[in-house]
Formats: C-alpha cells, structure tokens, sequence
C-alpha cells in the first residue's frame, strides 16, 4: 500500500508539472504532433492505441494526440519530441470563378458557393445532397453524378471522399477537380459518358470543414487534423475487431452523418483521400488477417499508382512498395473509416494518401491533379468490372434485395448485396468462381462464373419463390437436368440442374431426352422434413465408352437451381454425357465437343 502510494505521488507530481508546462500547448489548439522514437513494430502497435498515428518512417512515428491522449501517452515513457505545426499561408480563392483555375484554395462560403453552382449549371448531371452538420454547424456536401441523377437506377454506387483529416487538403481540391471534369467533360469524352451514365458517383470532398477552417473561412492553413471536439474523425468508427466506440469517444455528428448515408445506401467502392505520404493503403488495417479479395486488392492498388507514376515525374506516390501497402503492414489503427466500409457495409474502401505535403503550395495542385485525374477514373471503373448483374423473382420480375456469397472465397463479410434495384457489383480478381444468391422465402440458387480482370461478366439471376409459384410449372418439384449450353462446344460449357424442394410429396421425375441407357425411370423421392435438407448430389462426366472423365460436382446441396461450367480443355473432340444423381433420381444427356 505504501508503496502505491509513492508511486501514485510520483506520477501526480510529474503530472502535475508537465499539466502547468502542456496545458499551454493545448490552450489555443487541441492537439499537438508528436515525434516517436521507436524500436520495433509493438511499439507502433502500442503507440497506436493511444494516439493517432499519422505516420510510420525509419525508426520514428509521427502522431497526433488531444490533451486526453497526450496525458495517456506521458505514462508509457517513450522519448518523444512536439513538432512545432508549420504554418504556410497559401493562396484563397474568394470567389466561384478564382476557384475554378484550381490554384487556390476556396474559403468556406466558396466552397459552398461551388457546389451549389455545379448542381445549377448541370441540373440533368448533378444534385447536392446536405448529408449533415458538423460540430460547428458546417455543412457535409456530397455531389451525386449520375445520368437521371433524380431517380435511382439500377446502376452501382460508388463514393470518394476526401479530408476527413482537416489538415490534408490536397483531396478536397482534387476532388472539386473531378466534379468539374466529370461534368463538363461528359458530352466530349466516352470514358467520362461511360461512368456517368453506369453508375451513381458520390463525391464528398471535405469531410471535416471543422478541421479545414479551425482558423476561420476564410484560410486553410490554421487547419487541424481533429474535428471540433478533438476527435479523430478516422479512428472513431465502429471497428472490425475491437467493436464499437474503439476510441472511447461517442459517435462525432461527422461519423454519424457518414454511418447513416453509408447504411441508406449501397456502396459497392469507395476511396478515402488523405495526405502526409503518397501511397494506396487496402485493407485491412485492424488485423493481420488478410481481405479475401487481397489478390483483387493489390491488383487495383498496382494500377492506381502504376498510372500515377505515368503521369507525374518519378519519385511521385512510391513510398513504401512502390506506392501500394496493406494497411496493417503499415501500422495497424482501430476504428478507420476504411474497414468500418468494407466490414460493417460490404464496400471495398481504400485509403489514398496523395502527397507528403499535407497542405500543398497553390502552385503544386494542379500538378497533382494531373498525376491523378486517369487513376481516379480506373479505380472508378472498376466497380463495373467483375460479377455484375439484377437479382429478380422468377415469377413477377420484381427486383430483390439479395445476399450474394463466393462459395468457398468470401470471408470476414466480403459477401455482397443487391440493393432495392436488384442491382449488384461484386468486383472481383481473375477466376472460376461460385456464386450463390440468397433471398429470405426464395429457393437458393448457385451459379458458376468465369470472370476475367478489366471485364464483366454479366448475370440476371432469377430466383423461384416456391410459394408465390406454385401453380406455375417453374417450381422445382421435379428434378431435372438441363440440355448444356452452349452445344456442340470447345472448351467449355454449362450444365444446369435442379434439385427439387423436399416439401413436395412424391417428387415425379422427368426423363431426358439422350439415347443413353441411363435415362432416369419413374419414382418417387421420400419425403424429407424440412425445406433446408440436403441431398446427396453427383454429376459426372462420361465418355462414348461409358469410361468416366470427370466429376463436377459430388456433395449434399440443398433444393435450388445450379449452373456448372465444365471445361473440356484437355479431351478429344467426340461425344460425351453427363449423368446427375440426386436421391432416387439419375438422369442422362448427351453433349458434343467439337474442337
Ligand atoms: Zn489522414
């Protein structure tokens, strides 16, 4: 106990002086940048969950830290050193017009001013949607940038977002840059049409203004990293891992506006620009484990540094490899907006950091718009590419919102969803995959796909809802298995099947139409006693000598219509048939691979 208490007066004592020294360096700003020395990657780690860090490089971190954080961080004793917050005055623009020669910065009023103009001069293009206020009653515009942009269409959506770090102005200038090009640019340019009218394109460029004109409208170079209640915008959502609140703050109005825009909609990708390094941050960046799109990650990443580095002098956006960086191999955060978008909503959001300066000279940011203008247009039109289709019921056409699984692929909620259109992207790397759709009172339904990068493959997927159905012939009380198409073919074709709904009594099979001598015979398959039950299912390729050369498909599968691709690549052009056994059922049909 005595010794407690010495230490306790020990601690209080050292408080209490650097209290009276620091509470100065609190009074007129609340957070101060802080120099780490450090050894190793735990150090990082455990800085982390104090402060937040901005910046790992050669043995130093670079944070930020409010008075809470910065009395937490005295305690772990680490050498440490205040960075004195550079202020460089930069050019204003007070006016719409000054604004657009983009090299300046707007004041607030400007701002404002510019968005509001871009909806009244491109009514048909563009409207701004007031997503909320901001501690200090600023507003959080967001341009939405579609063809018909006042109705919703069964289009993906896409977002970028910029300066949610009041301090990192580089993105809010570029992103006004983009509105302007994608609007004024759309009659002239087919890659601008092509966006514009395919997807629905929401462009937020200032997502803390209380931190970019924490000096006042009209300047951005007394700006903070913090939002007004010295919080970190970007460690203040709810976390993959450490659950809600990992900062131990209440949700900012900030966060809370972006939390609720994000659940209303349906975000297939997104992109967070900051800056203080040039580099493309992906996923994840709470834990070590990897996303299950990692490979389609580091591919779209590569591209959007490799075309920056085509378009700007070298040594642009090529820290750490090469411009690319999985987030936790970097430094590990809690509560990023980044992985609350890709766990929490299913969206594949990355981090840019687009220059090492954070508020760059006026004369600076047209050139940095210019190495970014083509990556910011790939990365867009990657939400086209990949699994895209409309999920519909079978019967009505009505659209559904749907879960949309990669067998065996998607983990840690990488699954994705249609929205109210039916509507859905899944952007995806290079492969064979299976696709499942589920819909609460639909039957199931898997389908194979082959997808190819920079394409897309393309599925309207119709799903039976057994009750709705029932007195039209598409409910799946039979068995049956489909004629492949194409056919004749080389190399590949697809082979669809159904497996009937056990709730039906006394499922009455139907025999194909092959020559072959296994042709299904007529019985009845036992009743089961629950929908959800799973059959034993075959379905294996045989040749003209009965010899078998392949097994597609050997597991239990549950009532739904399946579609499999089967690749012939490595036979002999002949004939071939396909046998599926499921319950009592076996059916036979033949095929042709002509190469
Ligand atoms: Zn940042």
């Amino acid at each position: 106990m005595k010794f407690f208490t010495v230490i306790l007066v020990v601690l209080l004592t050292q408080y209490n002086l650097l209290a009276q020294d620091f509470h100065k360096l609190f009074e007129k700003r609340g957070e101060v940048i802080l120099k780490i020395k450090v050894e190793n990657k735990s150090d990082v780690q455990r800085l982390s969950k104090i402060l937040s860090v901005d910046k790992v490089k050669d043995g130093e971190v670079v944070a930020y830290a409010n008075e809470k954080e910065f009395f937490k961080f005295l305690q772990t004793g680490y050498d440490y050193e205040v960075v004195p917050k550079k202020i460089t005055k930069v050019k204003m623009a007070h006016s719409v017009k000054d604004a657009l020669d983009w090299d300046s910065y707007p004041t607030y009023e400007t701002y404002v001013q510019l968005m509001y103009n871009f909806e009244s001069s491109y009514p048909n293009l563009c409207r701004i949607y007031d997503a909320g206020t901001s501690v200090q009653g600023r507003h959080l515009l967001f341009a939405v940038i579609s063809d018909n942009v006042h109705q919703r269409e069964p289009e993906p959506q896409f977002m970028y977002t910029s300066t949610m770090h009041g301090d990192e102005t580089t993105g809010y200038i570029l992103m006004l840059h983009l509105i302007d090009y994608l609007l004024s640019n759309y009659r002239s340019s087919s890659e601008v049409r092509n966006l514009v009218n395919n997807m629905e394109i929401w462009i937020n460029p200032l997502a803390n203004p209380d931190g970019t004109y924490h000096g006042g409208n009209d300047n951005v170079w007394n700006s903070m990293r913090y939002n007004a209640n010295w919080v970190d915008l970007n460690r203040n959502f709810p976390d993959p891992e450490d659950g809600p609140h990992p900062d131990g703050e209440s949700y900012q109005p900030e966060t809370q506006a972006m939390m609720t825009l994000a659940e209303n909609n349906n975000f297939v990708m997104s992109a967070n620009f900051h800056g203080g390094a040039e580099v493309v941050n992906y996923p994840w960046d709470t834990w070590i484990r990897r996303h299950a799109d990692d490979n389609w990650w580091q591919f779209v990443s590569r591209e959007y540094a490799d075309s920056t580095h085509a378009h700007s002098p070298s040594g642009y956006m090529t820290d750490l490899n090469d411009g690319i960086t999985n987030g936790y191999d970097w430094y590990t955060i809690a509560g990023g907006r980044q992985d609350y978008m890709n766990y929490f909503r299913h969206c594949r959001e990355c981090t840019i950091e687009l220059s090492s300066i954070k508020t760059l000279p006026e004369d600076e940011l047209l050139d940095h718009w210019e190495y970014n203008r083509v990556s910011f247009l790939h990365y867009m039109k990657q939400a086209l590419y990949g699994i895209q289709g409309i999920v519909s019921d079978s019967a009505t056409g009505r659209h559904l919102a749907a879960k949309i699984t990669i067998v065996g692929h998607d983990h840690d909620s990488s699954q994705v969803y249609s929205d109210t259109t039916g509507r859905f992207s899944r952007p995806i790397y290079t492969g064979t995959y299976t696709v499942k759709f589920e819909a609460p009172n639909y039957i199931t339904k898997t389908i194979e796909v082959e997808v190819n990068n920079f394409e897309t493959t393309w599925l309207d997927v119709k799903l039976v809802n057994p009750n709705d159905v029932a007195d039209e012939n598409n409910l799946p009380t039979e068995f049956s298995l489909k004629q492949n198409y194409p056919n004749p073919f080389n190399p590949t074709t697809n082979i669809t099947y159904v497996i009937a709904n056990p709730d039906v009594i006394g499922v009455k099979q139907s025999t194909g139409n092959s020559a072959n001598t296994n042709n299904a015979t007529d019985c009845h398959a036992p009743l089961r006693s629950a929908r959800n039950d799973a059959v034993n299912v075959s379905l294996k390729i045989y040749d003209a000598l009965g010899r078998e050369v392949a097994t597609l498909v050997n597991e239990k599968q549950t009532p739904g219509e399946y579609s499999v691709r089967f690749n012939a690549r490595k036979l002999p052009s002949g004939v071939y048939f396909y046998t599926l056994r499921a319950e009592n059922f076996v059916q036979t049909r033949k095929m042709i691979l002509m190469k």
